[in-house]
């Protein structure tokens, strides 16, 4: 069920206890060769294939695209919500559903940059409910969902997301090829790695990389690209349907 076809007489009739998912995604710079678009693009096409199978028995929300993107600013076009503004935005998201009855919300996330910020929100939003016992509030960001898509696709190189990189490039190969700019052998591979781990240090994109991508496009393919999706899909729906089964109550389903 989309939530921008529905009336609020149907929203109202519907049960309560229907999981209510949130896609939150990004615009920011990807690298030379893909568009600003690409997390937006690329969760709208994880989100549509999972509504396809959920049918029914899942609201989406519109997928919000501005995201936490303070670190891409200074590479060009980006837009970034501030991130305290950004916090409080995901956080009324979940007060609206909230006061109008829902207890099962989803924030289904496609951009790192949105993960300390939507877990944030959780916290506030879980401690401001505090009697509440009902309430199933998660945030999961597709890629960490325990996907190992070189299991089937034996010819993917990376283990793990980078950054316009052969996953995400691969992606946008499958979903909009006409969005994938200049020659792929010719743009360089840009390590992930960080010495100061484990520790998490504050970084900007310029820090880590000169071109705007992280990882290595060169070796992105269509089939990749689909082997990805299908991987991503199946994690979500897998999500989503847990979520359906949960009793309403339990902490350990
Ligand atoms: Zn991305």
């Amino acid at each position: 069920m989309q939530l921008t076809n529905l009336n609020w007489p149907a929203i109202q009739g519907l049960s309560k206890e229907t999981p209510v998912v949130f896609p939150v995604a990004a615009l920011e710079q990807h690298g030379h060769h893909l568009p600003l678009f690409t997390d937006s693009l690329l969760l709208g096409e994880i989100i549509r294939r999972t509504s396809e199978r959920l049918g029914g028995r899942v609201l989406f929300a519109p997928l919000l695209w501005l995201g936490n993107s303070d670190h891409h600013l200074d590479f060009h076009g980006t837009l970034s919500a501030p991130p305290r503004a950004y916090l409080d935005v995901l956080a009324g998201m979940m007060e609206n559903f909230i006061q109008h009855g829902f207890r099962r919300l989803v924030f289904v996330n496609g951009h790192g940059g949105n993960e300390v910020p939507g877990r944030q929100a959780l916290f506030e939003v879980r401690q401001r409910h505090r009697e509440r016992h009902d309430l199933l509030l998660l945030f999961a960001t597709y890629w960490q969902l325990g996907a190992r898509p070189w299991e089937t696709e034996p010819d993917l190189q990376q283990r793990q997301m980078a950054h316009a990189c052969e996953w995400e490039t691969s992606m946008i190969l499958r979903l909009a090829p006409q969005l994938v700019v200049g020659d792929l052998g010719k743009l360089e591979a840009v390590p992930t790695g960080s010495v100061f781990e484990p520790a998490a240090r504050g970084w900007t994109t310029r820090d880590r990389t000169v071109p705007g991508h992280i990882g290595d496009p060169r070796t992105a393919t269509a089939e990749k690209g689909e082997a990805l999706f299908h991987a991503f899909t199946n994690d979500v729906v897998a999500l989503l349907e847990r979520v359906i089964s949960w009793d309403g109550k339990a902490w350990n389903p």
